[in-house]
């Protein structure tokens, strides 16, 4: 709130008192007038009349249909085991499904009996549709009706706020009296002008409306009041970082692309770029020019090939005269860089060095004196880079690889390491959700990769259950027979998990016996191992000495063994979307058909078969993190934790993109035209934003 007076202590709210301050304190994080304010109805009913068939829609709170039932059947077996009715009224048919409680609710309904119908209205495939609704038969007795109000607010609460009379209906009151005393405090912190561009409701009503509303349509504009509000000072906090970086840093100008970049584009690089490459390569080319300090993030597909558009980026910051560093989340991805670029380039043409934890004294000491006298161009490694022993004559261009494992304060870190900050490039291993990009990088700028490279064979991909393992061996063995290699995959190995090292030491005795010396070699790769095994296997698998790479998911990001064509991942359903798809990057890098096979024990989870069937479905890595984040919501993907973005309370970041677009370019809008908010209309927005970066959660956005 933009004044003191919510910040007053829940206590003195008339009604709460002391107990009960404590109780909502403790069970419902509420410490003051704020808190309450903002602990919004997590549903609304409305029992005032009955609606029709067919005017439900899906926007619609909890409603109540009479209806009579026509017909049910329990249809789908085991997992997908459902009880689906069919209940008409003299306008339309509704589909009513039950996935649980099934015998319950079959002995309980009786065919050809009117109804009151009471949930929440969704549509499937265009026909009506009612998850789990409440069942009664109808008499005109047992009509339900609200007081006054249309919509009935429904508040979370738990057994020991119960305890206190603060169930749905105390908590109602709370805020009601709350509301009563204070809303004339509550005041606008938008321009007038936005309010009329976007016909935003003021302030005060829209959180009184979104309490209390008397109606669907009061409701929704309250919600999309304060929805756009909390997204767009997210936007103001980002967009001003970004504005206040750009005046506080001066960037290196690299003026020229001279001879490094030049002899590599015309003599070295073994395949013509894409569209999208060159692309991304212009707009480095043009942020680097402009005297400002870079901070772009590059996000593109699994094999889209970014490393490629890294490494031109540095070798245009090395004809300037600059040093160049690729930081990377492990050692075994700072490794594959460093094969990969010493591939591209040799000595003779640039000096590269390699630098992780394991690398011996001697080396490091070296390393250390070259980058001091400014003679070593290109340094790649994990987070040694950073350590501060680590001195650079000119640092110029860094990139950061798969970003999301480096907290805010390492890449603050790297900044610090020159009074002129090096110019930054992030980029992600995975794409992430458009509203994630603007929420989550907010303040950087945004490249996309959309496209791979040609001649590309899209990986087939099959789920095969745990009695299908025999037709997964005589897959490998002919694949094998042709050439090919082969990952298996197992989750990850953590020490308190003793299951995952049992299943990866099964996985391989079950492995050397089908797949047996001399005819098939098989490497090993997992977590316990130290960097030198661990690089001496993956070294093996590399040069093609052994068949199979059995490992744990250590080999996740990055690597790069074209040979490889067929990925086969153990325990499929106990990974995340995400992971599934970088796991399965790992193949279709060569010219072969390659595939993924998903092996999966046969019970599964409602989300677990999403993810499996999503990835059967589609090789798309944008399409895909959608649909990551509408099963796992915003706050579990990975690198949110310790962004802003998980103190929204009204905003959803899965549905409310459109919202966040708006927000996003009004405050766009408003930058380019009054930078430091000087305007008479922005002072609303300052006396607002200092509120805000007050609290607590704002500042922790990057
Ligand atoms: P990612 O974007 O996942 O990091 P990489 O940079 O590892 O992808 O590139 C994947 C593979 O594609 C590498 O073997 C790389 O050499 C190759 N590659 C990159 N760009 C092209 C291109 N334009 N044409 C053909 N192959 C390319
Ligand atoms: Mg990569």
């Amino acid at each position: 709130m933009n004044n003191r007076h919510f910040q007053t202590p829940i206590e003195y709210l008339k009604g709460v008192g002391v107990s009960r301050a404590e109780v909502l304190k403790k069970e419902l994080q509420i410490f003051n007038f704020e808190d309450l304010l903002k602990h919004f109805p997590y549903k609304y009913i409305d029992r005032t009349r009955f609606y029709k068939i067919k005017n439900l829609n899906a926007d619609m709170p909890h409603v109540q249909v009479l209806a009579r039932l026509t017909s049910y059947e329990i249809i789908g077996e085991k997992r997908t085991k459902r009880l689906v009715a069919q209940a008409n009224d003299e306008t339309g048919t509704i589909e009513l499904v039950w996935f649980q409680g099934i015998k319950w609710v079959e002995k309980s309904i009786i065919k050809g009996k009117v109804y009151i119908i009471f949930g929440k209205p969704g549509f499937f495939n265009g026909k009506a549709q009612m998850p789990h609704p409440e069942m009664e038969l109808y008499t005109p007795a047992n009509v339900k009706r609200n007081g006054n109000l249309t919509l009935q607010p429904a508040y979370n609460s738990t057994e020991k706020l119960k305890q206190y009379s603060l169930d749905s209906k105390g908590l109602q009151k709370l805020v009601a009296s709350l509301l009563e005393q204070h809303l004339k405090d509550i005041h606008e912190n938008l321009p007038q002008y936005i309010l009329n561009k976007f016909k935003l409701t003021d302030r005060a009503t829209s959180y009184r409306n979104i309490h209390f509303p008397e109606n669907a349509t009061v409701l929704h504009e309250a919600r999309y009041r304060l929805k756009f509000e909390e997204l767009f000072f997210l936007q103001l906090k980002l967009l001003k970082n970004k504005l206040l970086r750009t005046q506080k840093f001066k960037g290196n100008i690299f003026e020229t692309v001279g001879h490094y970049f030049n002899d590599f584009y015309h003599n070295r690089l073994p395949f013509e770029l894409t569209n999208a490459q060159k692309r991304v390569l212009k707009e480095i080319r043009l942020d680097t020019q402009r005297g400002v300090q870079m901070n772009r993030l590059l996000q593109g597909d699994v094999g889209s090939g970014k490393t490629v558009v890294a490494l031109m980026s540095m070798l245009i910051a090395i004809d300037n005269g600059f040093q160049t560093c690729i930081m990377a989340p492990t050692e075994i991805l700072a490794n594959q860089h460093y094969h990969t670029i010493k591939n591209l380039i040799d000595d003779t043409f640039i000096p590269v060095a390699l630098l992780t934890g394991s690398v011996s004294k001697k080396a490091r000491k070296v390393i250390h004196e070259q980058l001091e006298d400014g003679s070593l161009k290109i340094l790649i490694g994990t987070h040694a880079l950073i350590e501060d022993k680590v001195q650079y004559k000119n640092l110029g261009f860094v990139v950061i690889d798969e970003q999301h494992r480096f907290g805010v304060e390492q890449r603050a870190k790297l900044w610090r390491k020159n009074t002129v900050p090096p110019h930054i490039l992030v980029m992600t291993a995975t794409p992430i959700p458009r509203t994630l990009a603007m929420t989550l990088y907010g303040d950087l700028d945004v490249s996309v990769i959309d496209e791979l490279p040609a001649g590309r064979k899209p990986i087939q991909t099959v789920h095969y259950f745990e009695n299908q393992r025999l037709r997964m061996f005589g897959f490998m063995k002919q694949e094998i027979a042709k050439g090919r290699q082969i990952y298996v995959v197992y989750p990850l190995i953590n020490e308190s998990e003793k299951l995952d090292l049992k299943n990866l030491m099964d996985g391989i005795n079950t492995m050397s016996h089908e797949f047996p010396l001399p005819q098939y070699r098989i490497s090993i790769v997992h977590g316990k191992m130290t960097a030198a095994e661990k690089d001496f296997e993956m070294q093996r698998f590399i040069k093609g000495e052994t068949h199979i790479m059995v490992a744990t998911t250590v080999i996740e990001v990055g690597v790069n063994v074209p040979n490889a064509s067929v990925m086969i991942i153990e325990n499929a359903e106990r990974f995340g979307l995400s992971q599934l798809h970088q796991l399965r990057g790992r193949v279709g890098r060569g010219a072969d058909q390659s595939y993924c096979i998903l092996m999966s024990g046969q019970k599964l989870s409602h989300d677990g078969r999403i993810r499996l069937n999503t990835m059967v479905k589609t090789n798309n890595g944008f399409e895909i993190a959608e649909i990551d984040m509408q099963l796992r919501g915003p706050g579990n993907i990975e690198g949110t934790q310790q962004s802003g973005i998980l103190d929204l309370k009204v905003a959803d970041l899965t549905t409310d993109q459109e919202i966040l677009s708006q927000a996003r370019s009004c405050v766009e809008d408003i930058f380019e035209k009054d930078p430091l908010l000087a305007l008479p209309e922005h002072q609303v927005l300052n006396l607002a934003f200092q509120a805000k970066t007050d609290g607590l959660s704002w500042d922790k956005i990057s």
